[in-house]
C-alpha cells in the first residue's frame, strides 16, 4: 500500500479556509523557513480513503478473538472512552492549579484508595507511562532502600525466575543491578532449594509475576517471600498477570513490598496500538519514604486519561464485578485448555489460572511445522494469533489468553480452528510456509523489521 507521501499529486488540495479578510503578516528574518515542507498534496477524499483503507486492514478486538498471552487484550467498554473524553478531563492542563482542578485530584485519590484495596499496597503512584516504566521505578525504589540503610552497596544482584517477562531483567539491568536467573520446577513453580541456595546478604530482591507467565499460580507464595525477606531483600510483583485474581488475592498479603499494574491490560484501555498507557506503582509504608526521595520518573502526573478510564472500570463493575471478571477469566482459559488438551501437549496438567501453553516441540521435530505455522494460520480465520516463542523456557510455545470478555460461541469457534489447522498441517506439513493466505502481506521479515526499522520517509532513499 502507497503512503500519503507516495500518492501525492502536485497542485491537489484540501482547503476550506475562506479568504483572508484581514491584512495579511509575513514574519522576516532567520526563523522563516524558505524550504518546501514536501507534504502529500491530497484532496480530503483522498486521505479519508487512505485511513479507512489502512484500518480495514488491521486487525484489533473489534475484528475477533485476540488472545495475546500476558497482554490481556479484553474488550474496553466504549462508555470509559466516552468518559475519557469528557473535554473537564481532556482540556486541563497539568500546569493548572491543584484548586482549579478537584475533579482530577478525586480521581487519583479514589482510584488510589481502590487499587491499593484490590492489591493489599498502601500508596500508589500514577506516573509510571507503562509497565516497564512502573518496574523501573519500583526497582529504584528497592535500591533506595538498601541505600538508606547503607547497604546499597553489597545489594547489587536482583533474583528473577527462568519464567519472567523480558522486562523484568532488562529493568534490573537498567537499574544496574545483576540479574541471577532462578530455576522453575516440572510443574512451573518456583524452585524453593534454587531460591534458598541464592538468597543471601547480595541480593536487593526479588521480581516475580504471580501467576506467572506459565499460567500457574504458585501456591509456595508466602514462603517465597518470606526467604527473600529473611535475607533481608524486599519483593517486587509485576502485576501484569493480575487479571485472574482481582479482589481474591492480593500481592500485599502474599508478602510483596512493591507492584506495578499495567492499567491498559487488567484496568480498561485498549493497548494494542501500543499506548499510551500507565504502569501504576503500589507500594507499602516502608517504601514511601523512598518514593518521595527518588520522586520523578515522568513528566508531571503521567497519562491522567488512561486512570480515567481505569476508574470508570472500577466503578461500574464494582467488588463483586471485578472479582467475576477474575473468575471468568480462569473459567475461559480452562474451557479452552480442556478442550485443546487431547490435540495440543500442554505440558501443564490440571487447572490454569487466565491463560495457557502449548508447545509444538514434538510437531517441529517429527513433522516440521513451528508454533510460528500455526499461529499464522489463524490469521486466515479471523483471529489474532497467540503470543508466540514465550516464555522461553517452553520451546515452540504458543500462549492463550482468551479472557473474560469473550463469548462461549467464539470460544467454541476458536477451538475448532485450532483444531482445524493442526490437523491440516499434520497432514500436508509442506503447506505451513504457506500461511497466511489471505493477508495483503504474506511473511514479513520479522528480524530485520526489529533490527532495521524504517520509522521515516525520505523522498530521496
Ligand atoms: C506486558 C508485560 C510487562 C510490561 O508492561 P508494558 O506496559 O508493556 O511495559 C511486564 N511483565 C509482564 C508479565 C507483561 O505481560
Amino acid at each position: 500500500m502507497e503512503l500519503l507521501f507516495e500518492k501525492t499529486v502536485s497542485g491537489r488540495q484540501t482547503s476550506y479556509i475562506p479568504e483572508l479578510e484581514v491584512p495579511f503578516y509575513q514574519y522576516e528574518g532567520k526563523y522563516l523557513n524558505e524550504q518546501s515542507l514536501d507534504f502529500p498534496e491530497l484532496s480530503e477524499l483522498d486521505v479519508s480513503r487512505h485511513y479507512s483503507e489502512l484500518e480495514r486492514r488491521t486487525f484489533g478486538i473489534n475484528q475477533g478473538f485476540y488472545p495475546l498471552g500476558s497482554c490481556t487484550m479484553k474488550y474496553n467498554p466504549r462508555f470509559h472512552e466516552q468518559v475519557a473524553s469528557l473535554p473537564g478531563f481532556c482540556d486541563i492542563h497539568p500546569l493548572q492549579s491543584l484548586e482549579s482542578v478537584p475533579g482530577a485530584k478525586f480521581i487519583y485519590e479514589k482510584s488510589e484508595e481502590l487499587l491499593c484495596k484490590i492489591t493489599g499496597m498502601d500508596y500508589m503512584s500514577f506516573q509510571p507511562a507503562a509497565g516497564a516504566q512502573g518496574e523501573f521505578l519500583g526497582i529504584l525504589l528497592i535500591k533506595k532502600f538498601h541505600e538508606k540503610k547503607g547497604e546499597g552497596g553489597m545489594r547489587s544482584k536482583i533474583l528473577i525466575p527462568d519464567s519472567a517477562h523480558g522486562t523484568n531483567p532488562a529493568t534490573a539491568a537498567l537499574c544496574g543491578l545483576n540479574v541471577v536467573s532462578v530455576r522453575s520446577t516440572a510443574e512451573g513453580y518456583m524452585d524453593l532449594d534454587h531460591l534458598r541456595e541464592l538468597a543471601n546478604t547480595e541480593i536487593a530482591g526479588l521480581m516475580l509475576t504471580n501467576p506467572n507467565t506459565l499460567g500457574v499460580f504458585d501456591p509456595n507464595i508466602c514462603e517465597i517471600t518470606k526467604i527473600v525477606h529473611e535475607a533481608g531483600g524486599l519483593c517486587y510483583y509485576d502485576g501484569a498477570n493480575l487479571n485472574p485474581i482481582m479482589n481474591i488475592a492480593r500481592p500485599g498479603d502474599m508478602g510483596f513490598d512493591c507492584i506495578h499494574l499495567n492499567l491498559h491490560k487488567t484496568f480498561s484501555t485498549p493497548h494494542g496500538g501500543g499506548g499510551p498507557g500507565a504502569g501504576a506503582v503500589g507500594m507499602k509504608k516502608l517504601l514511601k519514604e523512598c518514593y518521595d526521595e527518588v520522586w520523578k520518573v515522568k513528566a508531571f502526573h503521567g497519562h491522567f486519561l488512561v486512570v480515567v478510564r481505569a476508574l470508570c472500570y472500577l466503578l461500574t463493575l464494582g467488588e463483586k464485578g471485578i472479582r467475576d471478571s477474575a473468575v471468568q477469566s480462569v473459567l475461559s482459559a480452562n474451557y479452552m485448555k480442556k478442550q485443546l488438551e487431547d490435540t495440543f501437549t500442554i505440558k501443564q496438567k490440571g487447572f490454569c489460572m487466565h491463560e495457557f501453553v502449548i508447545t509444538l516441540e514434538e510437531e517441529a521435530k517429527n513433522y516440521g511445522f513451528r508454533a510460528l505455522d500455526v499461529a499464522k494460520a489463524f490469521i486466515d480465520y479471523q483471529m489474532y494469533p497467540p503470543t508466540m516463542y514465550f516464555p522461553q523456557i517452553i520451546p515452540e510455545a504458543l500462549m492463550v489468553e482468551p479472557t473474560e470478555t469473550e463469548s462461549k460461541e467464539t470460544l467454541d469457534y476458536a477451538v475448532e480452528i485450532y483444531k482445524k489447522v493442526y490437523q491440516d498441517l499434520k497432514r500436508d506439513p509442506d503447506s505451513a510456509k504457506d500461511y497466511p493466505k489471505t493477508t495483503p502481506i504474506h511473511r514479513p521479515d520479522e528480524v530485520s523489521a526489529a533490527r532495521n526499522p524504517k520509522l521515516r520517509w525520505r523522498k530521496d532513499k
